[in-house]
């Protein structure tokens, strides 16, 4: 159920709105909009009565919401949710595209601190590198876990970067929500639903991908069950899905980002790095993906991606990504976006600097 209030309400009526849903038993989910707030009911009894809201001071309208998902959808929220950072100038969903780049694993510092300065050199905006590693084998490098973290946080300070980074379960959200700035929650765990509504109960944003034969819908109830304990900043990514096609590792659906765009007010980011699996493929597929309109891209990049650890054969080389942000920086005014220009200074690589 959606409470629509009048465009002049009262700070104190939508109060009053949140506390009469909550005494009844809901979850009150206030949502400011460009011209009037909107308040999500959600709870798994039945169906709150409309006439308990109604006649309220303030109120406009109540309505059914009849999708399943409801703080998702732009039938809640009509405006774009543009995810802000504190202290940093960079969001995701805003007019510029959210570049996050980096390496699949941080192995060592020296690996993490070359690739961070080519891609915050570049004019990537925000470094992404696993410290925990969700792999198909047990027997293949797992992350360096909590040095994995600190080594993220140190790019954080050295570089100005907004660090991006997975968790694969509640332990590991726990140290990721102490040291990065967005939490990553991976395909493989689209459905794990403890860990979303541990995420959902985090303070820092949640990239959220989209599971490898997840639907749309499947894709939006994910995101839902975060948004459903109180976190709004959730950020989607499309990395592909599994078909019979063999030419590529998965295939990037991009057509779900206009589906998504319709449907849902949250940001949605592309991942051709994992949605191709083929170094070759990275680049056409970033320039398609900012021409059909995603908010940002997220792009694994090693300086030696020959010897990467995990994910080497779809790893850009830090040439190949220069030449990527140049030719997404052409396409995205098309569109009316733009792309962070490359530094003309070189980095200064001191603690606390963030030189931009
Ligand atoms: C990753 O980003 O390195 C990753 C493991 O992605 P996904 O969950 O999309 O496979
Ligand atoms: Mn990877």
């Amino acid at each position: 159920m959606l409470i629509v209030m009048k465009s002049h309400a009262t700070e104190e009526q939508v109060r009053a709105v949140c506390q009469k849903i909550e005494v009844l038993g809901y979850r009150a989910h206030p949502m400011p909009g460009a011209q009037r707030t909107a308040i999500g009911v959600t709870g798994n009894q039945t169906a709150l009565e409309p006439g308990t809201i109604d006649d309220m001071e303030g109120v406009q309208e109540v309505i059914q919401v009849s999708k399943p998902y409801k703080l998702v959808s732009r039938d809640v929220k009509e405006d774009n949710t543009v995810v802000q950072f504190p202290g940093f100038e960079a969001t995701i969903g805003g007019r510029e595209l959210a570049v996050i780049a980096g390496p699949c694993a941080i192995e060592t510092p020296e690996q993490a601190f070359v690739a961070a300065e080519r891609v915050a050199r570049a004019g990537a905006r925000f470094f992404r590198g696993g410290a925990y590693k969700p792999r198909t084998s047990p027997y293949t490098f797992q992350g360096l876990g909590e040095r994995g973290l600190e080594i993220l946080a140190e790019i954080r300070e050295r570089f100005g970067l907004i660090i991006v980074t997975e968790a694969i379960d509640n332990e590991s959200l726990e140290l990721v929500e102490k040291y990065a700035d967005v939490i990553q929650i991976g395909a493989r765990n689209m459905q794990n639903f403890s860990l979303l509504k541990r995420a959902g109960r985090a303070r820092k944003p949640v990239l959220l991908k989209r599971g490898m034969s997840a639907t749309l819908e499947e894709f939006l109830m994910a995101a839902e069950y975060i948004m459903s304990e109180g976190n709004y900043n959730v950020i989607l990514c499309e990395r592909g899905v599994r078909t019979f096609a063999d030419h590529t590792r998965n295939t990037l659906d991009l057509s779900v980002v206009p589906a998504v765009q319709r449907l849902s007010h949250l940001p949605i980011v592309v991942d051709p790095s994992h949605g191709t699996g083929k170094r070759n493929k990275v680049i056409p597929l970033s320039r398609a993906a900012v021409a059909v309109g995603a908010d940002g891209l997220i792009i694994e990049v090693h300086p030696d991606p020959d010897r990467a650890l995990s994910d080497g054969n779809q790893s850009l080389f830090p040439d190949q990504f220069d030449q990527l942000m140049s030719e997404v920086r052409q396409i995205a005014p098309v569109i009316g976006r733009s792309v962070a220009l490359p530094m003309v200074q070189p980095l200064v690589t001191g603690a606390g600097s963030s030189s931009r």
